[in-house]
């Protein structure tokens, strides 16, 4: 009998456990269980109807044939003015790429430029595809703790500690997902000072979140707030979170022109173009009317309000407040030891998460999977009424065990 054996890079991954929640929920909703999923992180809103048009439009006029390989040239030129429009950054359309997805851009960052044993430097808590991407292109991921007390933050002291000769990248995630942490100006100057000091260090930073801020928070990106880092940044960003569109998977980056070319040779050799659809429907939703972002991001402070609110009154549970992206993170160490009606015993992150799935339909992602435990992930991108039903769910459960 043939017996698969699946490759040695592949053997040092896991399946991303953001998406096995998410195919775990679906799956017990489909079968008619009672399920709250707030495993995924992306916007109930749907997709704004400009945004449509332009596909349908792209649809009719042909628009259906491989484009380049990293983007058509207009969507460069869109990405382009949102750089310099939001982010005062000057890049080129040599200095852009398009990938399906901001997780195609980052794979093809490090499938590019990582050799066996170069390290990636990883704050965590984490999102959980960095380290697995840099293990499948033979990186080393080291992990930085960030502590709570902190504000998740990153530590310019603890960046220096962590930075060897074989450190090929930092990754930077503000807002972060899973804590919701932001950097503002401030904070990434004072980590620019210590990278500015490694020249062989390449920084990533994932600004997926960037429209998802709240309060008085202003985002920064690092390479603007420190152009001597500019040549060596590779700045992430997509339409996934922004404009409500993870199923179109357009992501894309600006950064140093033979870095970007490089990433194009993986993309030629694997994915090709992204949707050509998609890339013309992004066009409309970069160059398009902006005021909904706004709109939709006063709507998730409301619900991280609410959220954070309700866990923090729960029994055992203790829960920051973040300044962005759509998910909070608390803690639940208050409950480990505990034991369920059943007998059973909270022993981590993992056990509460799928105790709480089975006990009361609330699909969480363990905090385990991001590096930073005893916590678990809310995704807050739900709908209000779901909400207050999750977190009764929640409070129920955790006053539940003794
Ligand atoms: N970024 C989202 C999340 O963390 C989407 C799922 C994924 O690709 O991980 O839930």
């Amino acid at each position: 009998m043939f017996t698969f054996k699946p490759s040695d890079s592949l053997g040092r991954i896991k399946p991303s456990p953001t998406l096995a929640v998410t195919q775990k929920a679906n799956a017990l909703i489909r079968a008619g269980a009672d399920v709250l999923s707030l495993g995924a992180g992306e916007p109930d809103f749907d997709t704004p109807n400009h945004i449509k048009e332009a596909a349908v439009r792209a649809m009719a006029e042909g628009r259906t044939k491989y484009t380049d390989v990293d983007g058509v040239p207009e969507l460069k030129a869109a990405i382009a003015a949102k750089f310099a429009r939001e982010n005062g950054l000057t890049y080129t359309a040599s200095q852009v790429s398009v990938a399906p997805g901001g997780k195609a851009i980052i794979f093809n960052a490090f499938m590019a430029s990582l050799n066996p044993g170069d390290e990636v430097i990883i704050p965590a808590p984490f999102w959980v595809s960095y380290p697995d991407m840099a293990l499948l292109c033979g990186g080393v991921p080291v992990f930085v703790p960030c502590a709570m007390a902190d504000g998740y933050k990153l530590r310019p002291e603890a960046l220096e500690r962590a930075i060897t000769p074989r450190t090929k990248w930092l990754v930077l995630n503000s807002p972060n997902n899973p804590t919701g942490a932001a950097l503002n100006a401030t904070e990434l100057q004072a980590l620019a000072e210590i990278l500015l000091r490694h020249p062989q260090v390449m920084i990533l930073t994932d600004d997926m979140y960037e429209h998802l801020t709240y309060g008085d928070f202003r985002f920064a990106t690092i390479a603007s707030v420190a152009p001597g880092l500019y040549a060596r940044t590779l700045t992430v960003n997509g339409i996934s979170k922004a404009y409500a569109m993870t199923g179109w998977r357009i992501g894309y980056a600006g950064g140093p022109e033979p870095l970007i070319r490089a990433m194009a040779k993986v993309m030629s050799q694997s994915t090709s173009n992204p949707s050509s659809i998609s890339q013309y429907a992004a066009i409309a939703a970069l160059n398009g009317p902006q005021d909904f972002i706004a709109e939709r991001a006063k709507v998730f402070e409301g619900r991280r309000d609410l959220v954070v609110a309700a866990l923090n009154a729960a029994p055992g549970l203790s829960c920051p407040v973040p300044e962005g992206a759509f998910y909070v993170y608390p803690s639940c160490a208050g409950l480990i030891g505990k034991r369920m009606p059943s007998g059973q015993v909270i022993e981590n992150d993992e056990r509460f998460a799928t105790a709480l799935l089975e006990a009361e339909g609330v699909a969480v992602v363990h905090g385990a999977a991001f590096g930073g435990s005893p916590n678990f992930r809310i995704s807050y991108a739900a709908a209000t009424a779901q909400l207050q039903e999750a977190c009764a769910r929640i409070t129920r459960f955790c006053g539940g065990l003794v």
